[in-house]
């Protein structure tokens, strides 16, 4: 049943001209659930988030969001219904504080809802950003602009973002990418943190971190999706190892 589900893909498939980087794609995760995909370089994880999202709309398939079908839906509308997502690359700005960068994000969502009552508006993005910080590790770091940051902390500050307004799912994009051992341990402890009814997709590398801190783990290959299992099934699978251990 599609309307208990947080996601529902079904039969995705998404093309740039001749390569098919997604092949009749389907998957299904639950409210609160923590999804881990896995998967060698070029796989099709980034493309499925974009087709997720709607950065990138599928070729084929469609999409639901707490059971409402939003394959055709304008990115802003999936963001209001409570989807957000991280990128790969840094979408920061550089020049602000932390806590200016989590007042816009704030802002941004609560537009609409205070659009009659403009001056509380910006009250309420000043508490959330604050609230952000916290639920992002970096309470000590408010005043703090992004350049200052170190890159671990910068990488909190867009999980951070990712968290304003009333997320209900996060796509996450290779959190720990460039991180340092001690970093990768800060992101598992800030993923352990998030309100328990949160559910999250990440898109993870290092195993370690993925398999700490999700309920399922998904395995693409190819544009497929190749296997679903607990993390414990994934990492005793020499099929997954040798796929996933072949494209590092
Ligand atoms: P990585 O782990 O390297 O991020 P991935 O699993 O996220 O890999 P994708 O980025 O989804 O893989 O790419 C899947 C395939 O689709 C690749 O062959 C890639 O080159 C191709 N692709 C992705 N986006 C585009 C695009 N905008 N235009 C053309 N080809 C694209």
């Amino acid at each position: 049943d599609a309307g208990s589900r947080a996601l529902e893909v079904v039969g995705v498939t998404r093309t740039f001209g001749a390569l098919v980087a997604l092949d009749g794609v389907d998957l299904s995760v639950g409210p609160g659930e923590r999804r881990a995909v896995l998967g060698a370089n070029g796989a099709g994880k980034t493309t499925l988030f974009n087709a997720i999202t709607g950065d990138f709309p599928p070729t084929r398939g469609r999409i639901s969001f707490f059971g409402e079908d939003v394959t055709e839906l304008p990115q802003y509308d999936r963001i209001r219904r409570g989807l957000r997502r991280t990128y790969q690359h840094s979408l920061l700005f550089r020049g602000l504080t932390v806590r200016d960068n989590l007042f816009l994000a704030s802002r941004g969502v609560a537009r609409r809802r205070f659009s009659l009552l403009r001056p509380r508006g910006g009250d309420f993005a000043m508490a959330a950003a604050e609230r952000l910080a916290g639920q992002a590790h970096l309470s000590r770091r408010l005043d703090t602009r992004v350049a200052d940051l170190s890159y671990g902390e910068q990488r909190q500050l867009e999980i951070g973002m990712a968290l304003a307004g009333a997320p209900r799912l996060i796509l996450f994009d290779e959190p720990a990418a460039g991180l340092s051992p001690g970093e990768r341990g800060n992101l598992v402890a800030l993923l352990h943190g998030l309100p328990e009814h949160l559910g999250f997709v990440i898109i993870e590398h290092d195993l370690d971190v993925a398999l700490k801190v999700v309920d399922r783990v998904t395995v693409m290959h190819n544009g497929r999706i190749f296997k679903h299992g607990t993390p414990a099934e994934i990492e005793a699978d020499p099929e997954v190892q040798a796929i996933y251990l072949g494209g590092q």
